[in-house]
């Protein structure tokens, strides 16, 4: 093993730590047995501490450093409002458990958050419990469930699965034990309709569509699709994580979608990729609302005169319970994406997803000639090409790897499962045409080399502070803690 160099920093003595005067008496401890002498934290001044984190950070690609165009994130520029309200000291320094006389603020945001995320989605009640999109889909999958038996109609166990989907539907439906099948997509990249047809019963839950989906098309057919689900007795989940392209142009609960959750981290600008916290609420269409989690923030009793509402806590009347300790993340989810929200307004979110959409058409456009994309029409928020060059044998992930060289974080790779060799990538509405511009070049450059001069693409990333990975003895030898390579210069 080689010497580590960047985590053993400590040495005996040093010390970067000032103790605050004690606001308190000073007692002794009754029974020191019970103390240790010796605590192994490590020694280090305080401008050891700052440059050790700051190090760190370098070695990080962030949405604040550079183009992340990773498809199906929507890895969106984070406004720096965001931060600033959900640092408020009436929003950061609550409580849950406090009496809501003491809380209305909080209330009441979250209140106006559901009735925004309603009117944007054509929703008629949300939920803000869920903490993430898979969460949301599990919440949304039981009470699809609860929906069923609450009709004495026990026969459904079958979730209905395109091919397209992300790993987390199945899995949801799993999870609850359902039956998953996978209904195959059409040549233009839509369900199949006769394959649908196939399965539609009555032992069908429902069908989980993303749309657009995650080769970020739009079904050409959804109104025949949800038809069809409908008429067999089953209910339309939808995938939210492509609300991206639809703001204030099409609303899924219009579409005649029963259920479905937002990813507030990806549509609403909380940040995500580090790890969380993300927000997943959930939007229902009327026949659900019974059903929703509890506690739902409401009001209590109306304003009137110069009095405002009170807001408070309600119950649904066939609940299917909490999905959350206390209310879904507040601060960091709820209040951010209410902030965003607030600065765009109506007409702000519809140029959101108009620009995405442009972005990626632009994109697609720029590319179509040098790279294959299979499902080729116009593209929504993100479209899906194959990292495969003509007389080169490099794959989808060298081109990947090699982007990181041109300073780019790679697009999604090897997502969707039904296009061989997949880069998936999402530009979002947030980058210019300049930075659209440059990471094409780069894209169409790395075509060239992979023609030209193959190694290295193969052989990247030649610029960061890591080379390429062996990712099979990574998940294979699992090292938790991070030892530097033998001569590495911790200072570059
Ligand atoms: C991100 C994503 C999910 C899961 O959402 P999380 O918030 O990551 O749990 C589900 N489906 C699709 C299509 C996604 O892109």
């Amino acid at each position: 093993m080689t010497e580590p160099t960047l985590f053993e920093l400590s040495s005996p003595g040093r010390t970067g730590v000032t103790f605050p005067e004690a606001d308190v008496p000073r007692f002794e401890l009754p029974d020191s047995s019970l103390l240790r002498d010796d605590l192994p934290l490590p020694e280090l001044a305080e401008v050891d501490v700052v440059r050790h984190y700051m190090a760190l950070s370098r070695y990080n690609y962030s949405v604040d450093g550079g183009f992340y165009p990773l498809g199906s994130c929507t890895m969106k520029y984070n406004p720096k409002i965001n931060e600033d309200t959900c640092r408020l000291p009436g929003f950061l320094y609550t409580h849950p458990l406090q009496p809501i006389e003491t809380v209305q603020g909080n209330l009441m945001l979250m209140y106006q958050l559901q009735e925004w995320l309603k009117e944007i989605s054509g929703f008629a009640a949300v939920t803000l419990q869920p903490a993430a999109g898979a969460h949301g889909e599990f919440t949304g999958v039981l009470m699809m469930r609860a929906y069923h038996k609450a009709r004495g109609d026990h026969r459904r166990v079958k979730m209905l699965v395109p091919d397209s989907a992300h790993g987390t539907n199945p899995a949801s439906a799993g999870m609850l034990g359902m039956t998953v099948k996978v209904i195959p997509s059409d040549a233009r990249g839509n369900v199949d309709l006769e394959a649908l047809k196939a399965e539609c019963d009555d032992t069908v839950v429902g069908l989980m569509l993303t749309n657009p989906n995650t080769l970020g098309l739009f079904d050409e057919h959804i109104q025949e699709v949800v038809r069809l689900i409908h008429e067999c007795g089953g209910l339309m989940y939808g995938d939210g994580a492509n609300l991206n392209a639809l703001l204030g142009i099409v609303r899924p609960g219009d579409l005649g979608f029963d259920v479905m959750h937002f990813n507030l981290h990806k549509t609403f600008s909380v940040p995500h990729g580090g790890g969380g916290p993300g927000s997943g609420p959930v939007g229902v269409s009327a026949r659900l609302a019974d059903f929703l989690p509890a506690p739902q923030v409401g009001i209590l009793e109306p304003a009137e005169g110069d009095t405002p509402p009170l807001y408070g806590f309600v119950t649904p009347k066939h609940s299917i319970g909490r999905m959350k300790a206390f209310h879904g993340h507040f601060g960091g989810g709820l209040v951010r994406a209410y902030t965003y929200i607030a600065m765009h307004g109506a007409e702000g979110l519809r140029d959101v997803s108009q620009y995405a959409v442009l972005n990626a058409n632009y994109l697609a456009a720029r590319l179509r000639g040098t790279y294959k994309i299979p499902y080729d029409r116009v593209c929504m928020h993100e479209f899906v090409m194959e990292g495969r060059i003509e007389g080169s044998d490099v794959r989808a992930l060298d081109i990947s790897k090699r982007l990181m060289d041109y300073n780019f974080h790679p697009p999604t790779n090897y997502f969707p499962l039904i296009v061989h060799e997949a880069l998936m990538i999402e530009p979002t509405e947030t980058e210019n045409k300049d930075t659209l511009d440059r990471f094409a070049d780069a894209l169409l450059k790395i075509a060239e080399e992979a023609r030209t001069n193959p190694d290295v693409v193969k052989s990247a990333p030649h610029s960061t502070p890591f080379g390429r990975m062996d990712e099979v003895k990574a998940a294979r030898e699992l090292v938790l803690c991070c030892w530097l390579p033998e001569g590495y210069d911790s200072n570059r």
